[in-house]
């Protein structure tokens, strides 16, 4: 008898009727004889009904009085499903973040799972019942509510598997696996049958938003069978796996990720000195933005310009911060751009191929789409690019590293 944990997404149960699918999912594999933990998240579109209530309110929602409100999003569907549960015979009972103890951080809006008590999920799978756990949410030292983020019913799903030791954690959702890029972007991407972790890693942290990023470090920190399956459709999904040798196929590019979320800042004309970045990216720190892509051109009559990408929500108070910077250190200009977009290609096939950057470069080039700003790692490259080639940009390197799915389906 196996321990699943079974995590549904939003449009999973995003009506009562789909509610009673799951319902009726959940109790097949019951009956198969598995002990099973639900996850839920809120049904699709809740959650940002409710940001949107409380921007109506203010700009700036207090973030501890916001995660009271938008976890109410996820009680709703764990009593629901329980309802439907039962009224199929199956007992089950709901709980909240907060009920069972999911132990958080104080960091409202984007709280960490610290821990996990079992205890009543553990005597309440012993006495027969399903046990249906609100995503997303989780109670601090001090009885407050914190959410984990956009997505992070995923992590609720993986963290229980953690604690619980469960034999696997099932994320159902709204497409048959992980693929080689966005579906709704390239009708052409193929699903995966395996992925490592530090794949799944790079392309959630670019873009990727089938998994949230922390749900896969969690898998991979505690080592947890994770699948990523269709909440309706039945196939094997992809599973992600800890061993490198074991993802079959070993293309030199797994995947290709995307975002819309950064903007652009490029400060000119600033005098070349030791300790010149650090003046740049000192305060931007300080002002709690994190910064992803940097570039530093060469120095031309002592001075240089400098440019650097960060999340599109920081871009007005990074721009004030650098113009500050500017005027302290005597720059002559501050710019910048949000209509950008990252594009990266991933793959740990990358480490056994030269070249691979160049073809990214090459096939851009084709498109005569311009690259702004380059970044790699062992296993990804990513370009920035102005945001209205992207979806042309993913297109042309799908069908570059030759991941289409007509030409793959002759190997
Ligand atoms: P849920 O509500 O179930 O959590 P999400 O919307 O968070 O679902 O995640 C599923 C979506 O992720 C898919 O509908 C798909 O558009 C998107 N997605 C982005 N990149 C990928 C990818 N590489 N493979 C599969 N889906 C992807
Ligand atoms: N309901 C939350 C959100 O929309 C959490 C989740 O669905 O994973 O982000
Ligand atoms: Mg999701």
């Amino acid at each position: 008898m196996a321990l699943i944990v079974q995590k549904f997404g939003g449009t999973s149960v995003g009506t009562v009727e789909r509610i009673e699918q799951v319902a009726e999912k959940v109790k097949k594999f019951r009956e198969g004889g598995d002990d099973i933990v639900v996850v839920v998240s809120a049904m699709s579109g809740e959650t940002n009904r409710l940001i949107d209530l409380a921007k109506q309110i203010s700009d700036k929602p207090v973030p501890r009085e916001l995660d009271v409100m938008v976890s109410t999003g996820e009680q709703v569907t764990i009593a629901l499903l329980s309802m439907a549960l039962i009224k199929r015979g199956v007992p089950a009972v709901s709980y909240t973040g907060n009920q069972v103890r999911i132990l958080t951080d104080s960091a409202h809006n984007k709280a960490r799972i610290l821990q996990i008590d079992d205890q009543k999920i553990r005597s309440d799978l012993k006495a027969g019942r399903v046990v249906v756990v609100a995503g997303f949410q989780g109670v601090d030292e001090h009885g407050n509510i914190t959410t984990l983020g956009r997505g992070g019913s995923d992590t609720t799903g993986v963290a229980l598997a953690a604690a619980l030791k469960a034999d696997e954690c099932q994320i159902y959702t709204d497409v048959d696996g992980v693929y080689t890029t966005d579906p709704r972007v390239v009708p052409q991407a193929q699903r995966l049958d395996k992925i490592t972790f530090e794949e799944m890693l790079e392309m959630a942290s670019l873009g990727s938003k089938v998994l949230q990023i922390r749900s896969v470090e969690f898998a991979g920190k505690y080592n947890v069978p994770l699948r990523v399956l269709h909440s309706f459709q039945e196939g094997p999904g992809t599973l992600i796996t800890l061993d490198e040798e074991e993802s079959m196929e070993q293309p030199i590019i797994s995947g290709i990720a995307f975002n819309r979320d950064e903007a652009k800042l490029t400060i000119r004309g600033v005098p070349d000195t030791p300790g010149v970045a650090f003046k740049i990216l000192g305060p931007i720190s300080a002002a709690n933005i994190e910064v992803d892509m940097i570039v530093q051109n060469v120095a031309h009559d002592n001075t240089t310009d400098f440019t650097f990408t960060v999340h599109r929500n920081d871009y007005q108070n990074a721009l004030q911060v650098l113009e500050q910077t500017a005027r302290e250190i005597g720059a002559r200009e501050v710019s910048g751009d949000t209509k950008i977009a990252k594009v990266s290609i991933v793959g740990v096939g990358m480490r056994s191929h030269a070249g691979v950057a160049s073809r990214m470069f090459e096939a851009l080039a084709k498109e005569s789409i311009n690259i702004q700003m380059i970044s790699t790692s062992e296993i990804k490259v990513s370009v920035v690019i102005e945001e209205k080639y992207l979806e042309l940009a993913v297109r042309a390197l799908h069908t570059a590293f030759e991941l289409d799915a007509p030409a793959r389906q002759g190997e």
